[in-house]
């Protein structure tokens, strides 16, 4: 969890690589649904260009349908899910009746000046969604994603206009469950103002210590 822009896809990138776990990011997986003209992206189009959350089904069915996967059997990584109320009570609801729960919540946490400086530079590449930023964590070639070679480009949500609105929103909508998870023990933060490798030094060291945790 975190605003946007606070490193959350940086570092799940990171993670992912670490602890060999599926990865769902309902951003990454709606935009892939804008680009390829599905009736997803058809349906949350509107929402995404005007930095509103698309309707909490849509969304819900969009992540129950891979928790049920075979992949995520061993564990995943959610980033950009729960973000409201009625979303968070659907997760614990599906979780339960599969018999599971939460390992943790992790909140990267970066204020509001930050979050507009970091959008305002932020790249993606067109194939695979891998971050840049063009002065914190520019590419070697301007323009090209280093691991896949694909083109970058600016998310249409990240122009100024929209910005704001996605920060309102979240605000409003999302950081209320950060006093949920943090009732019920859940909740690690981290300081996202920190470089990323160090953000990913502090949540690597905590994950790996819940995962002994529970082995025990
Ligand atoms: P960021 O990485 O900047 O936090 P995301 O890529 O996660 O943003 O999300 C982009 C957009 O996708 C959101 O503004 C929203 O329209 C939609 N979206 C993503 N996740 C959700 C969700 N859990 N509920 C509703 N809408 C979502
Ligand atoms: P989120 O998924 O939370 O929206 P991203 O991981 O896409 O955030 O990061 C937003 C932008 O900030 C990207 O351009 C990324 O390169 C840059 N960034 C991420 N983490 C850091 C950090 N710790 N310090 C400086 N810039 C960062």
């Amino acid at each position: 969890m975190g605003p946007p822009g606070a490193g959350k896809g940086t570092q799940a990138e990171r993670l992912v690589d670490d602890f060999d776990l599926p990865y769902y990011a309902t951003g990454d997986i709606l935009r892939a649904a804008v680009n390829n003209g599905t009736e997803l992206g058809k349906e949350v189009k509107e929402y995404m260009d005007r930095g509103e959350l698309v309707p909490d089904d849509v969304i819900c069915q969009v992540i129950m349908e891979r928790l049920d996967s075979n992949e995520a059997s061993d564990g995943f990584l959610l980033d950009g899910f729960p973000r409201t109320v009625p979303q968070v009570e659907a997760l614990d609801d599906a979780l339960d009746k599969r018999g599971r729960a939460l390992t943790a919540a992790l909140l990267v946490d970066v204020p509001d000046e930050e979050v507009i400086r970091r959008l305002s530079g932020r790249r993606i590449c067109v194939k695979n969604q891998h971050v840049y930023h063009v002065e914190f964590d520019p590419p070697k070639e301007e323009g090209v994603c280093d691991q896949d070679g694909s083109r970058l480009i600016q998310r249409d949500d990240d122009k100024p206009e929209t910005v704001q609105k996605r920060l309102d929103v979240y605000h409003e909508q999302t950081e209320p469950l950060i006093g949920r998870y943090e009732d019920r023990g859940l909740l690690r933060r981290f300081d996202g103002r920190r470089p990323p490798d160090e953000v990913h030094d502090h949540i690597r060291a905590t994950l790996a210590t819940l995962r002994l945790e529970a082995e025990l």
